[in-house]
């Protein structure tokens, strides 16, 4: 059940009516479904229900406080990049230790506050940054809990920025060199092995990424196990794709059999870090039509939403779907939807065949919901977009709009200027 669809001619999330809440809220707003977030969360567990296992919603995806307690109610942990993260998702309720760390530079003061709040475990990207765990944890008198994250070098055939787990990231630890460093962990004496962890990237369509990645993994589990190392947690990271335009990425229940095979006998419980595919189609991008122009070579629509407030386009490339919030007129042009800022990279759309917008329409920029709000910025001094969640009939404002004064906290001008 698609929980954004259109009731005759107006766009409806779940019961209420995308227009109603533009005009409640104004534009251009974020847009979350609570069923749709509810369906995605459940059914990414159900499918994995038959093996001991662990979901951590990737927070950097959308770090919504309101978005993290959805999926913490349903049983979620969450993965975390920053200590900011930290601090979100334990504001939204997280136990602890179902937190787990990632990214290649953790600082001091990061690793110390995980540390303190005790989380499950650091997935470690460097020597150097095992060193430090095992260094800070020794003053605090803490043992740390640390996967190292290796890399497996497959190619995931995603976007290059997107891609992560090739020989020439930055990401993790060779994998030919981790038993290595899995042997100089356990000599540190506040370190403690228990897991070991891979992430090759995002927006995979396919699963023999996946499983090419497992096979790989698995022979340096053995040799870990037979070393006498207690790896009890297999942190497989995120990655799953969703439909942005035609691409048909395997669903849950695919995923996880996939995934459970490849798997078996492994006796680990399993550690997912899916981000994208819990949100993305969870969430749109409502925005309002300023302008429509003709150039010499192309039509522009110009809408009030721009690249600071959804940055994919720009920043990858990436294809948004655009909706009419109205689709009662049923004319169509090719255009480009652009916005406000000065950057030609500004767009949504690019030639793209579209509803003929007027000025004053309502357009909906689709699957929204991951790395939309949480990519964005104040460039141009545009006060961030506040975020709506529809639960039913209700709307609820889980972020307020950025206002004037939001833009200057902080600043100052010194008095001997
Ligand atoms: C970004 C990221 C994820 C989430 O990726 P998705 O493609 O959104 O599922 C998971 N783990 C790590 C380490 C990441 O950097």
């Amino acid at each position: 059940m698609n929980h954004f669809q259109y009731v005759d001619n107006d766009l409806f999330c779940e019961k209420v009516a995308v227009k109603d809440i533009a005009s409640q809220v104004g534009t251009p707003f974020y847009l979350y479904s609570h069923a749709t977030l509810t369906r995605h969360i459940r059914g990414f567990q159900e499918s994995f229900a038959s093996v001991p296992h662990l979901v951590c919603f990737s927070v950097k995806a959308n770090s919504n406080l309101a978005v993290l307690k959805i999926f913490i109610n349903n049983g979620a942990g969450l993965d975390i990049v920053s200590g900011g993260e930290l601090y979100r998702g334990l504001k939204a309720g997280c136990s602890a230790d179902k937190i787990v760390y990632s990214g290649v530079g953790k600082s001091a003061r990061e690793i110390r506050e995980a540390l303190e709040a005790g989380i499950l475990m650091f997935n470690v990207e460097s020597p150097q940054e095992l060193e430090q765990i095992n260094a800070i944890a020794g003053e605090m008198g803490k043992k740390a809990p640390v996967a190292i994250r290796v890399n497996p070098d497959v190619d995931p055939q995603t976007h290059p920025y997107i891609s992560t787990g090739m020989k020439k990231a930055k990401f993790g630890i060779n994998i030919q060199e981790a038993v290595q460093e899995y042997r100089k962990a356990a000599t540190l004496p506040n370190i403690e092995v228990i897991g070991v962890d891979c992430h090759i990237g995002s927006q995979l369509t396919k699963l023999s990424p996946f499983v090419d990645a497992i096979e790989k993994i698995r022979l340096l589990v053995a040799t870990l196990q037979e070393e006498g190392f207690a790896i009890r947690y297999l942190d497989l990271g995120g990655g799953l794709g969703i439909t942005y335009e035609d691409e048909t990425p395997p669903d849950f229940d695919g995923y996880a059999q996939a995934i459970i095979n490849a798997t078996k006998g492994l006796n680990l419980t399993l550690v997912f870090e899916p981000g994208r595919v819990l949100t993305g189609n969870a969430g749109i991008l409502v925005c309002k039509v300023l302008y429509t122009k003709k150039g010499e070579v192309k039509n522009f629509v110009i809408s009030d939403g721009a690249m600071n407030d959804l940055a994919r386009p720009a920043l990858y490339g990436a294809f948004q779907g655009i909706l009419p919030v109205d689709r009662s007129q049923q004319d169509t042009l090719v255009a480009d939807v652009v916005g406000p800022i000065c950057e030609s990279g500004d767009f949504f759309a690019r030639d793209r065949e579209i509803a003929a917008f007027q000025p004053g329409d309502l357009l909906a920029v689709t699957s929204a919901g991951a790395y939309g709000f949480t990519m964005s910025s104040n460039y141009n001094s545009r006060p961030r977009v506040p975020e709506i969640l529809v639960k039913e009939d209700q709307i609820l404002t889980v972020r307020e709009r950025e206002s004037y004064e939001n833009l200057i906290q902080g600043e100052n001008i010194p008095d001997n200027l």
